[in-house]
């Protein structure tokens, strides 16, 4: 039987209720009475939530008809991203933290790899903890293309079935997932800033921002599996390495044709970064809109400089044209975790406090003495961003010399 929705008409009032509740203009009225115009409705159902007199019914099945069997479903996945056949750091982040959650599940750690030539890293994998090794080795994955990679995940999945993937919420992680989630009927929640397992349900508990920063949502999947998340680089603790851990290791063929990809790839070209990167950085200088002009953040990068740092910037100074989006931290831009991150002229908004607040040392200079910044701030200097900051790089400058 196939999904369906249905208005019942002795129920329905005409109370317009549902079609004020439809994301998609679906329903409009007709007679005083819901109509559902198919080609618009998505079977997302938020008008049977709204409907006060039940009067909306929904059915829906898995794609393959049959409600899925959830106790198939076994193991932590970590899909581990290469580029240039170099593990991505948000891969041993990951496997850190999938083996919390496979210990408390009881189940394996295991690490998905694709690429071409990528037989060296394994090793490097299984030092990380995992406890299984998904390998698929083929010249059409060298280089990371939605169309063979999301193939090869969704195989893999509907063979071994896993109860939970997670991947990094890289450009990469977030085209390749998404697609899969569709592909296999699971939820995905992306964003992630914490996971853990209801340990009476066994169900992922999955932590992110909502309504713009001002809330944490915990989400759960109990109907689907597996239960997938992306979480952002610099989130969660690497994993050890363990020298003489040895993982199980599965070589898949996949044949040529289930790989061919709609898509060509000409040219990977890096962003020439005049300093070091955001993401990568020990220490970072970031300015805001306190600096009050594009010039004045000469002096953040300045400071910068000296100090060998990375600078970062908030969405206002973004916004306003002053730094590249690559620049920007928070939760739009990127979650740094630096040893020592400078906050000059930023306010310290809940959305750019996410990106950052978990630096070790926070330093923030702000003339406002009430700014949000200061709460979090290690070390706070009130005053005029473009006095301390040249002071500040003048004195690094002597200090460092010696
Ligand atoms: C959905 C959503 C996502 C968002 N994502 C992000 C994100 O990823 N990153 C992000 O940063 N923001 C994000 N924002 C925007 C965020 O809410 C703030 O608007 C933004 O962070 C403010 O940037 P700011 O601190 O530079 O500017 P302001 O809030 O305008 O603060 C400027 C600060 O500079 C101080 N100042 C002014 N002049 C001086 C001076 N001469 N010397 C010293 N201090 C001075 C002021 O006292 C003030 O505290 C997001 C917002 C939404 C709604």
């Amino acid at each position: 039987m196939a999904s369906s929705i249905t208005v019942i008409l002795n129920k329905c009032t005409g109370c317009t209720l549902c079609v004020r509740s439809c994301p998609f203009g679906a329903i409009s009225m007709a007679n005083k009475k819901a109509v559902i115009d198919m080609a618009k409705c998505t079977l997302c159902g938020a008008c049977v939530t709204t409907c006060k007199f039940s009067a909306i019914e929904l059915k829906k099945d898995s794609p393959q008809g049959a409600p899925k069997d959830l106790s198939a479903y076994k193991d932590v996945w970590v899909f581990c991203e290469q580029k240039k056949g170099v593990i991505q750091t948000i891969s041993f982040e990951l496997l850190g933290e999938g083996k919390k959650l496979a210990k408390k599940l009881g189940v394996k750690l295991c690490a998905v790899i694709l690429g071409h030539n990528i037989e060296a890293k394994i090793e490097e994998l299984s030092h990380r903890g995992a406890d299984k090794i998904y390998v698929v080795d083929d010249p059409a994955l060298k280089a990371y293309l939605d169309d063979p990679y999301t193939e090869v995940l969704v195989n893999l999945v509907q063979e071994y079935k896993p109860e939970i993937i997670l991947c990094g919420a890289t450009v990469i992680g977030r085209s390749l997932v998404s697609r899969v989630a569709v592909k296999i009927d699971a939820g995905l929640t992306a964003d992630c800033t914490g996971l853990d397992i209801d340990e009476k349900e066994k169900l992922l508990l999955q932590t992110r921002p909502a309504f713009g920063g001002n809330i944490m949502a915990t989400i759960i999947t109990p109907n689907h599996r597996p239960q997938m998340a992306t979480v952002r680089h610099k989130v969660m603790k690497e994993a050890e390495i363990h020298k003489g851990h040895k993982a199980e290791v599965i070589r898949k063929k996949f044949p040529g044709a289930s790989l061919k990809s709609r898509t060509t790839l000409l040219d990977i070209v890096e962003e020439i970064e005049e300093t070091v990167n955001l993401a990568e950085a020990d220490i970072i200088v970031s300015g805001g809109r306190g600096l009050g002009s594009p010039e004045n953040f000469s002096v953040v990068k300045e400071l910068a400089k000296v100090l060998g740092a990375a600078v970062g910037s908030s969405r206002a100074a973004v916004d306003a044209g002053w730094m590249p989006y690559s620049h920007q931290v928070g939760q739009t831009g990127k979650t740094v975790c630096p040893k020592l991150y400078v906050a000059c002229g930023i306010s310290g908004q809940i959305q750019h406090l996410i990106g950052m607040q978990s630096s070790k040392v926070i330093v923030a200079i702000n003339k406002d003495p009430d700014a949000p910044i200061f709460k979090v701030a290690t070390y706070g200097i009130v005053g005029d961003v473009l006095e301390i900051v040249p002071a500040l790089t003048k004195e690094f400058k002597k200090v460092l010399k010696k």
